[in-house]
């Protein structure tokens, strides 16, 4: 039976609901030299945006901060308990160089053995198991650690079955990452190629979607990257494709300045209040809507057949 593993135990599939896919609540760079605005270390301006959340209809978060981000599944769970929002956590790795004191001494198995264990025993000795994992590329390549990465993550994936989401930076490397997934023998059903909408080139986004894997776009109201509208105009064409059920929403809220909980925004409402109702007035229909935020999410976070 499929079950979705989120922070406070596995749940049913049915019981996900509107659901954000790529987010941060909690967690931050190691670095000493780290930007503070992407520092998320504060417990109760998380649980505002969570209510605010709910508020606005959402029901689930996938927690997007591994454990080289200062991932703290402790806090993950209180939030969770505080709020009623469902949370997924993240097993694997970010981007660039934070990966290298976990990864370089390893081989490739190694790593897999340890991102497995965290999605079927849990993180640490917190007993509270990841739901899915994660790898990153740089901007225009994928470095020798980010490559042991990737088949690293394809690895535990197989060994699982949970979802692979990844990072682009700027949108880059998509396609390259798929062949490295795929591979190692990872189906492109499984695969969750992260923040397309940071490169809104239509070409490229049929090549991905051509593929078979899922594109986020999860960069909305990040305006000095594209405006909303030309992500608005791409979803709608991309359902119209045929691609519908090939894309993952969401924020990627990582920045203080992002968040109503530390005073600044958009929130974790955005979506759900402003993008929603703008592609029901592009003509997307109540089932279009139901597809992006409820289906899909409980499709690729489901673990098991
Ligand atoms: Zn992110």
């Amino acid at each position: 039976m499929a079950i979705i593993r989120t922070v406070r135990g596995d749940i049913s599939p049915e019981a996900l609901g509107v659901t954000y896919m790529h987010e941060h609540l909690f967690g931050y760079s190691f670095k000493p030299d780290a930007d503070m605005d992407l520092r998320l270390d504060s417990e109760a301006a998380a649980t505002t945006e969570l209510h605010h959340f709910r508020m606005a209809g959402g029901q689930a978060v996938v927690e997007m901060s591994p454990g080289d981000y200062n991932r703290s599944p402790l806090v993950l769970k209180r939030l969770s308990e505080a709020t009623g929002v469902h949370i997924v956590s993240v097993s694997g790795f970010i981007k660039g160089s934070s990966a290298d004191p976990f990864v370089t001494d390893k081989s490739i198995n190694q790593i897999a053995d340890e991102l497995t264990y965290e999605i079927t025993e849990g993180i640490g000795d917190t007993g509270i198991k990841a739901g899915l994992l994660k790898a990153g590329s740089s901007l225009d390549k994928i470095t020798p650690n980010e490559e042991k990465i990737f088949r690293a993550v394809a690895r535990a994936q197989r060994e699982t079955g949970a979802l692979i989401s990844t990072h682009t930076e700027a949108g880059t490397m998509a396609l390259e990452q798929v062949e490295l997934l795929r591979s190692e023998g990872v189906t492109p059903e499984r695969i969750l190629i992260g923040h397309t909408d940071r490169r809104l080139d239509w070409d490229y986004h049929l090549a991905i979607a051509n593929k078979g894997v899922t594109l986020g776009y999860d960069q909305f109201s990040k305006e000095k990257y594209f405006p909303d509208s030309q992500r608005v105009d791409f979803l709608v064409r991309m359902i119209k494709a045929g691609f519908g059920k090939q894309i993952a929403i969401s924020g990627d809220l990582a920045r203080r300045s992002d968040w109503t909980g530390y005073g600044g925004g958009p929130g974790y409402t955005f979506i759900l209040w402003r993008i929603i109702p703008w592609l029901r007035k592009k003509g997307l229909t109540t089932a279009d809507i139901q597809m992006l935020m409820v289906d899909t999410p409980r499709r690729l976070l489901s673990i098991g057949d």
